[in-house]
């Protein structure tokens, strides 16, 4: 196994990376099938492991950028998916190739594609399966967290599930924005999708952990409602909303939301970092605790009672976090 080693100095990039760089022709070990998506400098195709007949994501990441070198910035997505490995709620990286432009990362492949898609729907997913994906969006995040990882491009784009419908488990994935947080002191950046992105990042103060937990407010809003929050005509207007942390609960998108889910997002969508929940404490709030092992059908209960909380903290869920 070959050690990329190269420190990484560019603004707190990681540069080790463990998964050796092929250099023989990814199409000589895979079949690259159909397009899967695609970003500014990327581009996922799906394609078949020939030995195995396996389904893997092949994410072509393109070295030159603006007519800049940006090799150590895909080493750093790779080192950080490394950094992540054990986290079952991220995308694993199954291998990786080089060409003359471009460096392939072999990834598993979220047969279920973006959680974007049940954002904006006709029909939306029903709430106790929202609870679902939410929950393991946070474990998710926790886990990143506790490797002092942020992922800053936390997007309902980059939730990804394992199998179509019914839904299945969600899979993080594009990992180009994520810093390690303490490593080189202070993090300030702009980056992201303004529509997504925490007021922190526009303003351009210190960016936390507290920075990814916006974001999983903004997925939960768009997954109950089928509306971006923040939106506007312009980007000018979104940056404006986003700042002002402009949104209102009241409207009627909000006619067949749980009053739990409305606080939960709330307790998200404060400008201040230090005010919004940590990931674990997000995972003790009542609206998560529903129909946590329930696999019959639907309940005859009433709606929620609105319930009134004061600060970030809930009291212990009633089981145990963990997914069956
Ligand atoms: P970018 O940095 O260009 O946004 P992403 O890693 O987000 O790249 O990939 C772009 C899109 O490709 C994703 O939003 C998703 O639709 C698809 N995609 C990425 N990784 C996978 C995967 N492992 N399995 C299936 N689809 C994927
Ligand atoms: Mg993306």
């Amino acid at each position: 196994r070959r050690l990329d080693s190269r420190s990484g100095l560019t603004a707190g990039l990681l540069g080790e990376i463990q998964t050796p760089i092929n250099t023989e022709p990814v199409e000589s070990v895979y079949e690259i099938t159909g397009e899967l998506g695609r970003g500014k400098f990327a581009v996922v195709k799906r394609c078949v492991e020939k030995a195995t007949g396996k389904v893997f994501a092949a994410k072509f990441l393109r070295k030159r950028r603006r007519g800049r070198d940006c090799r150590a910035e895909v080493v750093h997505e790779m080192a950080v998916l490394e950094v992540a490995r054990n986290n079952p709620r991220v995308v694993n990286l199954h291998a990786a190739y080089e060409t003359d432009h471009d460096i392939v990362l072999i990834l598993e492949y979220a047969a279920g594609g973006e959680i974007f898609d049940h954002c904006v729907s006709e029909e939306l997913l029903p709430e106790a399966q929202i609870i679902r994906l939410i929950r393991q969006t946070l474990e998710g995040v926790h886990h990143l967290h506790q490797s002092n990882l942020v992922h800053l491009d936390l997007k309902p784009q980059n939730i990804l599930l394992t199998s179509p419908s019914p839904p299945g488990d969600i899979k993080i994935v594009d990992f180009g924005l994520a810093r390690r947080l303490g490593a080189v002191g202070e993090l300030r950046e702009i980056l992201g999708t303004p529509e997504y992105v925490a007021p922190e990042i526009l303003n351009y103060e210190p960016i936390t952990t507290a920075t990814d937990l916006w974001s999983v407010g903004v997925i939960a809003y768009m997954l109950v409602t089928g509306e971006s929050p923040f939106a506007g005509d312009d980007k000018q207007e979104t940056y404006l909303n986003v700042s002002q942390v402009n949104v209102d609960f009241s409207r009627e998108a909000f006619s067949r939301v749980s009053e739990l889910a409305v606080d939960f997002i709330r307790k998200l969508l404060v400008k201040v970092p230090e005010d919004r929940p940590s990931a674990a404490d997000c995972m003790s709030h009542p609206w998560l605790w529903q129909q946590q092992h329930y696999q019959g059908p639907e309940p005859v209960t009433p709606r929620p009672v609105r319930e009134r909380s004061c600060g970030t903290k809930w009291a212990a869920p009633p089981e145990d976090l963990e997914d069956k």
